[in-house]
């Protein structure tokens, strides 16, 4: 038995996937897990694809686990379970690579240190990310790491949709948009190909809707425009961050409300979005069960679908139209209504909905078949899989 674990380690969780390979070398979910609530209160949960009985744990009240513990955790039920000797490689999610990171890398100590480089710019993912990194070197000094950036996929981008109208010398220095949910983006690129592949060489607008949310255009597969940019707080509105706002509104923070630097990117990072405007939750599925009585929850998913609306529009006249539109994660994937309303909203670009097909999540959901509407379940673990094992 071969397996390879994927992790995703955030400031709160872990989560991780323990994906096996068969003898063509093709991956196969085995587990999905994660250790919520790092700083009191985890609780780790398992849940298997082969009959072994679903894991639920909690740790002692009010204890904190460190990233290196959390893995600890896990790799003594893989232990347990399938013995550590299975265990072949890991593959990590790291949101920034940064320009030179631009595919995915085995990782090692001179490298992981390049990446700590990139800290200032996603600083609030890429310390856990490599934290994870750095446990599994001390826990498993001999199982090869691989990395793959969220960052990556968008490298294709053109100048003129990458750089922002700074002065050059900033520019050069790394200030530029870089694009986010690059490995949601690239399975759904490759996904949408082997299913209609002659659409999929022409311009398709990829909607990423979960917590974070961003759109991607691609033209035969390639990013070539992201409505997130320099960090994963830019475009639309999300769950708990605003999108893209006036830069002005953060100098006048700071200097009327005496803000400082940390408290406006919490605020923007994660008192905003769904869960600012309504006062109330970042889930959408609140959202919509409260929405009929709250007019807030109600504004709340107003707005939500007007930035997606509005932001599609850019992202089409970037490419000169769209062929095809592909709806995923949380939101995109599970949120009929949503679809609905986005599908509306851009019947200027000739699309027209097809209202059971919707309701049903079929894979193509307009009536229009060009452009035409599709919905896809996104797998970032399978794409992080398939990456380490041609990499390995
Ligand atoms: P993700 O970050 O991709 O896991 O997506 C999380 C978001 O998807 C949250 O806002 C959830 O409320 C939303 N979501 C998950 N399931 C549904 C559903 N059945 N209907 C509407 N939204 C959903």
């Amino acid at each position: 038995m071969r397996l390879i674990l994927i992790l995703n380690a955030g400031s709160s969780s872990v989560k991780c996937a323990l994906m096996q390979i068969d003898e063509q070398g093709t991956a196969h979910d085995l587990a999905r897990g994660s250790i919520d609530g790092l700083g009191q209160n985890a609780e780790f949960s398992m849940r298997f694809m082969d009959g072994h009985p679903a894991i639920k744990e909690a740790m002692p009240a009010g204890s904190q686990i460190s990233h290196k513990e959390a893995l600890s955790l896990i790799l003594n039920t893989v232990d347990r379970l399938y013995g550590l000797s299975s265990l072949v490689a890991a593959g990590h999610r790291i949101v920034h690579g940064g320009p030179d990171f631009v595919k995915p890398v085995r990782l090692n100590r001179t490298n992981v240190d390049e990446l700590r480089k990139l800290i200032p710019l996603a600083p609030l993912h890429q310390p856990h990310n490599l934290a994870a990194v750095d446990s599994l070197f001390e826990l498993l000094p001999n199982l090869p790491q691989v990395g793959c950036f969220d960052t990556a996929f968008h490298a294709t981008m053109p100048a003129i949709a990458r750089n922002f109208a700074l002065p050059k010398a900033l520019t050069a220095k790394g200030i530029r948009r870089y694009g986010f949910h690059g490995i949601s983006y690239n399975y759904i690129a490759e996904a949408f190909a082997a299913r209609d592949p002659e659409r999929a060489k022409g311009r398709v607008i990829v909607a990423h809707l979960g917590n974070g949310a961003s759109l991607c255009g691609m033209i035969n597969g390639q990013s070539v425009v992201n409505t997130m940019g320099f960090s994963a707080l830019d475009g639309l509105m999300m769950g708990t961050r605003a999108g893209t706002i006036d830069p002005a509104v953060i100098f006048y923070l700071m200097r009327e409300e005496n803000m400082s630097a940390e408290a406006v990117e919490k605020m923007l990072y994660s008192q905003s979005g769904l869960l600012g405007v309504s006062g109330l939750s970042n889930d959408m599925r609140t959202l919509r069960t409260a929405a009929p009585d709250n007019s807030d929850a109600k504004m709340a998913l107003a707005m939500f679908t007007y930035r997606v609306i509005r932001e599609i529009g850019s992202v089409a006249a970037a490419m000169n139209g769209v062929d095809a539109l592909v709806f995923t994660a949380g939101i995109g994937e599970n949120d009929s209504e949503l679809r609905a309303d986005v599908i509306k909203g851009i019947g200027h670009l000739g699309f027209t909905l097809k209202t059971d097909a919707n309701e049903q999540r079929d894979f193509q959901i307009s009536a229009s078949t060009h452009p035409a509407a599709f919905v896809m379940p996104t797998n970032e673990e399978s794409l992080i899989a398939r990456s380490t094992i041609t990499l390995l």
